[in-house]
């Protein structure tokens, strides 16, 4: 195949930054306010597109987490704890509406300080982050129906650690559940995107919700072991790697507090010889290049029947060659910047030992640009079972491609990795994407599309991949006691 598939290219659509107001320097919020931080000591996050600097921001220390946790006790013991459960809602219905009002400064932001395509944060990130919290909104007075015959009681203060992949989305599918059942929070975002969730600390106190609710502390793995590991909290929700996730569960294990874990994936995707191969391709290219990969339940195992193998991968190579890769700002870009340089290396690292195990790789010809992280979409052939690049996570733009005969053989080959996220399946017919996915050891597996999520449903994995269940009547449960 000739792989000068692409001879054009679309004009330049930038998205304009004129809406994005990012200050200089961010301190803590705790109790309502933005405080300095004890120790005074800021960080910087970047542009992961240019690697120039987007602001400074505080390193909250074992002091300033014992503020923010006393604060959010006061804040259950008494407005938030007092107040009807109506009342409660009417204030995420709130935060919700004004999410939406101001989504497009939420979305360059997001793109700004994480990577990610424009139409990625855009279109789906910031969307989901109201759908979030208007859903939850709606439970708020209703748990008693959600819970019929059990008595739904909150758990007190919620220690919430999220990752880098989704910022924005993670603090949704953290904050909204907690606040519906009656929870206050400490959360800690990713020390490489905090940007978001720090200009959500800002909506909250415009939307006027009592001070103490919702406490946003910055800083890194420190600070994150401080929130989880603070005696005063009751409940721990975190999600980011299998390796934290362990270490974690470690620290709470002789404490009673709840704890909810959603760690790392390793999906795979089956194409079965009678799926529709154009839409299978584009799932595939959907599931893995889009947003660089840096998604937990990213297709990054492809499992492709055999009579359909060659057709498969002729398709799937002419379509990374179309894929724009380059300013995440840009409308037309597909695949954006790699969020940091340690991230880069990894993915590299993971790309060097697929070689020296010896896969065959194809490389989307893309020209990179020249500063910033970045990886050309990157697929994999001749991958064994037990090749490294088809058992860990690379949480990269990178793609291992095997065959299989039979469908009790994909099964038994999907299966086969320490994770259990996601999965899915591509068929003609729905009684054998219901037989398969009925056989796959995942929390989500999706028949003839991907990536599609929903506030009702509900999202977590098996195995390695943790445990507990975000979104939906599940992701109410984690934060009540029953
Ligand atoms: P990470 O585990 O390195 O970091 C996640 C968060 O934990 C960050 O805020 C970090 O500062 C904090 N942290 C680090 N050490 C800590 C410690 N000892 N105690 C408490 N907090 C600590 O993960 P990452 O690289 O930011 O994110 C990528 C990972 O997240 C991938 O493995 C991905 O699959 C996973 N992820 C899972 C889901 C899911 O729903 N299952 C969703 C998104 C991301």
């Amino acid at each position: 195949m000739s792989r000068k598939t692409k001879d054009w290219n679309y004009a330049p659509a930038p998205e304009s930054t004129a809406q994005a107001k990012v200050a200089k320097r961010y301190d803590l919020f705790i109790n309502g306010k933005f405080v300095a931080p004890k120790k005074g000591g800021y960080f910087r996050t970047t542009n992961p597109a240019t690697g120039r600097k987007l602001s400074d921001v505080a390193e909250a220390t074992q002091a300033d987490v014992d503020t923010a946790v006393k604060a959010a006790r006061a804040a259950y013991e008494g407005t938030w704890g007092k107040m009807s459960p109506r009342e409660r809602g009417k204030y995420l219905y709130r935060i919700a509406r004004l999410i939406q009002e101001r989504s497009r400064e939420f979305a360059i932001i997001e793109t700004l300080d994480g990577g990610k395509p424009i139409r990625e944060s855009r279109d789906v990130d910031i969307p989901l982050v109201a759908n979030h919290f208007f859903y939850y909104a709606g439970w708020a007075d209703k748990l008693e129906y959600a819970f019929p015959n059990r008595k739904p009681k909150p758990l007190g203060v919620a220690g919430q650690v999220i990752p880098w992949n989704f910022p924005l989305l993670m603090a949704a599918w953290k904050i909204a559940p907690a606040l519906a059942t009656g929870n206050t929070v400490v959360l800690k975002p990713a020390e490489t995107t905090p940007l978001t969730a720090l200009k959500l600390a800002e909506l909250i106190a415009d939307a006027d919700l009592p001070p103490g609710v919702v406490n946003i502390l910055t800083g890194a793995g420190e600070t994150g072991a401080a929130v989880v590991n603070h005696p005063d909290v009751n409940k721990v929700a975190f999600t980011g790697s299998t390796d934290v996730g362990k270490r974690i569960q470690q620290a709470v294990a002789a404490t009673d507090k709840k704890v909810t874990l959603e760690l790392g994936g390793k999906a795979a995707n089956i194409i079965l010889d009678d799926a529709a191969i154009d839409q299978a391709v584009e799932g595939i290219v959907n599931g893995i290049y889009f947003n660089q990969g840096h998604v937990c339940c990213a297709g990054s195992r492809l499992f492709v029947q055999e009579n359909v193998y060659e057709e498969v991968m002729w398709k799937l190579k002419r379509r990374i060659e179309t894929l724009v890769v380059g300013d995440p700002l840009d409308k037309n870009t597909d695949v954006g910047a790699i969020n940091s340089k340690e991230q880069l290396k990894t993915i590299q690292r993971y790309i060097k030992k697929g070689i020296d195990e010896g896969a065959e790789i194809y490389q989307s010809e893309c020209e990179l640009p020249s500063s910033g992280n970045w990886c050309a979409p990157t697929v994999f052939t001749n991958v064994s079972q037990s090749s490294t690049i088809a058992q860990e996570e690379i949480f990269g733009p990178v793609l291992a491609v095997q065959t299989f005969r039979t469908v009790p053989e994909a099964i038994e080959k999907a299966n086969n990795t320490p994770f259990g996220l996601s999965a899915g399946v591509w068929s003609d017919k729905g009684a054998r994407l219901f037989q398969i996915s009925s056989h796959l050891d995942a929390g989500v597996v999706w028949g003839n599309t991907y990536n599609q999520f929903d506030p009702a449903s509900p999202f977590g994995g098996y195995k390695e991949s943790g445990f507990g269940r975000e979104g939906g009547l599940h992701g109410l449960s984690a934060y009540l006691d029953l």
